[in-house]
């Protein structure tokens, strides 16, 4: 009987699951889209319940899709969107409040004043995060502020917070099981991640009690199993990793050094660097890598807010494109941007930048510049974002980046995949499954119960779909990167402008 892996990807707007083989190929997926909720400008809700009905779903719907029985699902992995904060009544399992997902901007205010205070090089120095709405810390300390009686039940003991991970663990558990990984907990600005445990000072902070935080555990080990009743028998839930970090072992990045990049609607850059932490100086973050250790990796971690976001602007908003897609071939009609430069500051600038009065802007556009032009800069705009990120990454870590594995809706764009390639001076590869993700989950999941039999194994099942090697000269590199700096330095001088 032939035994597969379950990998539960829950992600920001739907929720999927996809079946592994032992060869790392897909055999069935499922997937489901769920409401967002915007309940004033700026915040960002899921309901919990629509989160844990539309997972369980597709998890029935992938068996049941290709006439699998329960018995055949080795295991459970679960990847899930970080950050995003759920507090439920331990007694009935109910949640008090939505889901605060990551992207929701309400406790600006409450960070603000964190780090006016001069929590900044504390929470840098034990979690490895820059203060920020973001991380998971002040969206807890607002649901116990907004709703009625909540402090008071959290002291209690009465109450529970998890991220997604934990809110999926806790339910598939039959409310059993309270934990997390060390990925997922890395993210809430509540861990040390040196000692490995909750830092209480901050914690105190915000106010919030010990017992509302779930257990931590490495992302590849036996969490719990699931209810009976859900599939019909109990099946062990053995890995669980945040998103970016379950792409990194899904694109094998076991090693010191090695560095995977999604291009999706942002861009999301991690780089292994072993057993140390490396701590920036230039704005990235420090979180711990997926493994089964308990001596945890750590990476770097950096972030592009607009990727593949441009690309759905060019379709959505300015309406010039049709589908994504279309960017390859009209971006490869023209032989460069015709001098133009696009900075997709839409929401400012992250690293090494950081800058959110930043707003997008065109340099350079002479009569020449028509719309190829345009979709060029807009696709190269990406490249150079990403070149910034990694610079940053080997001037914090000390080593010379050899190749990038990259994944993410964007990076079926063979275009752009070469100019990165060309403006990094460094090959590009892009492996054959780039649901990284989901794979990652699986995987570490798969390790626990021996259905992998090691990192080997893994590693022989990494498939190349394309490489792409740097083909422009250096020199000509070189100048178009000092046109991009330009342009950012516009888009950073006009930001001061207008702040006068
Ligand atoms: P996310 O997980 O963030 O939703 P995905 O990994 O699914 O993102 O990638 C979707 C993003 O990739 C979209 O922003 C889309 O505009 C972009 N995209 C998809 N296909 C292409 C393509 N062929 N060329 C350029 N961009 C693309």
């Amino acid at each position: 009987m032939d035994k597969y892996v379950m990998a539960l990807d829950q992600g920001t707007t739907s929720s999927r699951c996809i079946l592994f083989d032992k060869t790392g190929q897909i055999v069935s997926m499922s997937q489901k889209e769920f409401p967002q909720i915007y309940p004033n400008p700026g915040w960002v809700e899921h309901d919990p319940m629509e989160i844990w009905s539309s997972q369980c779903s597709v998890a029935v719907e992938a068996i049941a899709s290709i006439g699998l029985t329960p018995d055949q699902i080795e295991a459970i992995g679960i990847t899930n969107q970080r950050e995003t904060t759920i507090v439920w009544d331990a007694d009935t399992g109910k949640p008090i409040y939505n889901a605060i997902v990551w992207q929701c901007r309400r406790t600006s205010d409450i960070m603000e004043k964190m780090i006016e205070e001069g929590w900044s090089e504390y929470v840098k120095e034990h979690t490895g995060l820059l203060p920020d709405a973001y991380f998971s810390a002040s969206k807890i300390a607002w649901i116990l502020d907004n709703v009625e009686g909540a402090r008071e039940r959290a002291q209690n003991g009465e109450l529970r917070f998890g991220t997604v991970d934990t809110w999926l663990i806790w339910n598939l558990t039959g409310g059993q099981v309270h934990a997390t990984d060390y990925t997922n907990a890395s993210r809430t600005m509540l861990f040390n991640i040196h000692e490995l445990k909750w830092d209480e000072k901050i914690m105190d902070y915000f106010g919030i009690p010990m017992s509302m935080m779930p257990d931590v555990l490495p992302s590849s080990a036996l969490f719990g199993e699931t209810l009976d009743m859900i599939f019909g028998r109990k099946i062990p839930i053995s890995g669980v990793a945040g998103d970016q970090q379950a792409a990194l072992f899904g694109q094998c990045g076991f090693e010191k050094g090695d560095v995977k990049n999604t291009y999706g609607t942002g861009c999301f850059l991690l780089m292994n660097t072993g057993k140390e932490p490396i701590t920036s100086k230039n704005g990235l973050l420090t979180t711990i890598a997926a493994g089964s250790s308990d001596k945890p990796d750590y990476v770097l971690e950096g972030s592009v807010f607009i990727g593949g976001a441009a690309i759905q602007w060019l379709r959505d908003g300015l309406k010039i494109i049709e589908k994504a897609s279309d960017t390859q071939e009209i971006a490869e009609s023209a032989e460069d941007t015709a001098g133009a430069y696009f900075v997709p500051a839409f929401t400012g600038l992250g690293a090494p930048y950081w800058n959110m009065e930043a707003r997008g802007t065109f340099t350079g556009i002479t009569r020449g510049c028509e719309k190829k032009h345009f979709v060029r800069a807009v696709l190269e705009s990406i490249a150079y974002q990403v070149n910034d990120v990694l610079k940053a990454m080997q001037e914090d870590a000390g080593v010379r980046i050899r190749l990038l594995r990259v994944d993410g809706g964007a990076s079926a764009n063979t275009f752009l995949m070469q100019f990165e390639a060309d403006i990094l001076g460094t090959s590009v590869l892009r492996p054959r499954c780039i649901e990284t993700t989901a794979l990652g989950a699986a995987y570490l999941a798969g390790l626990y119960t021996g259905y992998w039999k090691d990192l080997q194994e893994i590693r022989d099942n990494w498939q190349l779909d394309e490489t792409f090697t740097p083909q422009m000269e250096r020199h000509d590199a070189h100048r178009l990167v000092d046109g991009w700096d330009k342009a950012v330095k516009t888009t950073l001088y006009a930001a001061k402008l207008y702040l006068c």
